[in-house]
């Protein structure tokens, strides 16, 4: 059997193009290494709950097309996200608003909240910061780093914040309204009934295996189809010539809890460092679930090594240097296209890949 097109990863990019490929008639094979479809935004039934399997998941954007277009697939709720921040006990709202600074100083007024970080600003000293504890300092105040900021920080990078390069924080958001939704994009919310089903729809019809890694059947595969659509690691696919990219990973640790109400919200940051993950997820709280159980999450940052699952590309600048070396292979190639976060190397929400889906399609098509 020949294809036209050969789709590697079932995420978000390749069902995007395949389910516009398919509308054009083209005859297109989808494989996925994992065991289901949908790559990261893959949600599974537990006890009635829609789990976010790789995290949780809100889908936000300012692009009406993209939202017009994601809406085909389901209908979406209005939930708004507004994580909370937990420090030994002590309940924050982010990002930093004036519930936030309310709480720690009983500043009422932006003005007053203002002079407040302004005050620990000046008092720290700090013009030139040598590194991510002084950088931060120097934009919040010493308040806002060591309760929100510092162990958070840390946990994430496994290393002490003074350790860390200044300009790993360019900015960190402060908002001087009560206002705690995270996002100030103009559209938001999550798919009613769970992300999965708009991967099954985009695929509807068209030939997929999952459980095939490309890398295991490459010979086979390279030949299968007129063209290649490769949503996985550019690195590994030219076999890491120029050496490897490298991401940021996480441990996912899922329970089911015999009771109605664990946190009191979906998104749960833990902030000190003591606490070993960084935030706990409630999965029905992104769908105001009224199932007599729940399911929780813990996520933990880890360290990526090479066959890990790899979460979150490093965009700094060695590795995007690299990864312009990959590009420049990848821009020769006629028959190849890369796509998404691995195929592309880049940080990527859902909306954005969306757009760089239908760039690709339009392109292509
Ligand atoms: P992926 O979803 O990674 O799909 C790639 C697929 O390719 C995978 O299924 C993989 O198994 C498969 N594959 C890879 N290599 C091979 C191979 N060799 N052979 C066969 N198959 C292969 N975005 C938001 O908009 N809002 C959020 O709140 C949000 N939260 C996030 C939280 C976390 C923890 C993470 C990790 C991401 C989050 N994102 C969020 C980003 C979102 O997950 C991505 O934008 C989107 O899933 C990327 O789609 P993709 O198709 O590029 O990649």
């Amino acid at each position: 059997m020949r294809y036209d097109y050969l789709i590697v990863g079932s995420g978000l990019f390749g069902s995007i193009f395949a389910y516009e490929a398919n509308k054009k008639g083209k005859k297109c094979l989808v494989i996925d290494k994992r065991n289901h479809i949908g790559g990261n935004i893959y949600t599974e039934k537990a006890e009635g709950i829609n789990v976010h399997k790789y995290g949780a998941h809100i889908f936000h954007t300012s692009n009406k097309k993209v939202w017009d277009y994601i809406q085909q697939f389901a209908q979406f709720n209005r939930y708004t996200n507004s994580p909370i921040a937990n420090y030994k006990g002590e309940i924050y709202n982010m990002p930093f608003n004036m519930n936030t600074f309310n709480k720690l100083w009983g500043v009422v007024t932006p003005e007053e909240a203002k002079a407040k970080i302004n005050e620990q600003i000046k008092e720290s000293g700090i013009t030139e910061p040598h590194n991510l504890e002084e950088q931060a300092i120097s934009l919040v105040g010493k308040d806002i780093y060591e309760k929100l900021v510092k162990g958070y920080t840390q946990k994430q990078w496994g290393r002490p914040c003074h350790e860390l390069p200044a300009f790993i924080i360019k900015r960190l958001p402060v908002r001087f309204t009560y206002d705690n939704n995270y996002f100030n994009d103009l559209y938001q919310g999550i798919p009613i009934g769970g992300y999965t089903q708009i991967i099954e729809k985009m695929l509807s019809g068209i030939e997929v295996r999952l459980n095939c890694d490309f890398f295991e059947h490459r010979k086979e595969l390279e030949n299968i189809a007129d063209k290649i659509i490769f949503t996985g690691m550019i690195d590994q696919y030219y076999d890491y010539c120029y050496g490897e990219l490298e991401y940021r990973s996480l441990k996912f640790e899922e329970e089911i809890l015999d009771t109605e109400n664990y946190q009191g919200n979906a998104v749960v940051n833990y902030n000190e460092y003591e606490v070993p993950y960084t935030r706990i997820i409630e999965h029905k709280h992104f769908e105001y679930g009224p199932q007599p159980k729940t399911v929780i999450t813990r996520e933990y940052p880890a360290t990526w090594q090479k066959g890990d699952e790899p979460y979150y590309p490093m965009n700094d600048e060695k590795n995007n240097a690299l990864y312009s070396k990959y590009k420049a292979l990848a821009d020769k190639e006629d028959k190849v296209i890369f796509g998404g976060r691995l195929g592309m190397y880049k940080y990527f929400d859902m909306h954005h890949v969306i757009e760089e889906a239908l760039k690709c399609v339009t392109k292509e098509l």
